[in-house]
């Protein structure tokens, strides 16, 4: 399937210049979605999962199905202040604004392998403050898994020791 095809381009969102790719005109299809959950389960299934770990709000959208799709469970990464319980945090700055990322302290055992996904790799901010989370729990990071990579911002630079998967390259 052309999954490209399925997202829709909004300039200048959430401002002048950024080109924003927008996902919700893949995710009202059900057959296109379906698709992308299935080839991304395809892309690590040769990986051993224990967890899937996303930040909110997209990385929900997509973690989520994955890890049922895996037979995995899923732990929420938050905004500060969200979680009820316990939390870790980490700072990051995004492709625009600053932000802090938290987990829950008992989400991951020590030893885990977790796999992080998102709806969309950019400057690369968003997934190493996940992946900062994850290494305070000791959580092993066995890879990341992205509907989307923006290239031109060279966020895969930041995760050189990370295995990347990625569906789609812009
Ligand atoms: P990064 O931290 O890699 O710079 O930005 C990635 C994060 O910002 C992801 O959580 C993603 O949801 C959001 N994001 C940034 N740009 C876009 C975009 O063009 N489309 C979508 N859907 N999300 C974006």
């Amino acid at each position: 399937m052309d999954f490209k095809e399925k997202i829709r381009v909004i300039e200048d969102f959430p401002q002048p210049g950024v080109r924003f790719k927008d996902i919700t005109t893949l995710l009202k299809d059900g057959k296109a979605f379906q698709a992308a959950i299935d080839e991304m389960a395809r892309q690590v299934a040769g990986k051993e999962i224990d967890v899937v770990v996303g930040p909110e709000a997209r990385g929900f959208v997509v973690g989520t199905p994955l890890a049922y799709a895996l037979g995995v469970g899923f732990v929420p990464v938050r905004k500060s202040g969200k979680l009820p319980g316990e939390t870790v945090e980490a700072g990051y700055s995004l492709e625009y604004g600053k932000d802090k990322l938290a987990v829950h302290k008992d989400a991951i055992d020590p030893g885990q392998k977790v796999l992080i996904v998102d709806d969309l790799l950019a400057t690369g901010g968003t997934i190493n403050a996940t992946l900062d989370l994850v290494r305070q729990l000791k959580g092993e990071v066995v890879g990341a898994a992205f509907f989307i990579e923006l290239t031109y911002l060279h966020g895969r630079d930041k995760l050189k020791d990370v295995d990347l998967f990625t569906l789609i390259q812009y």
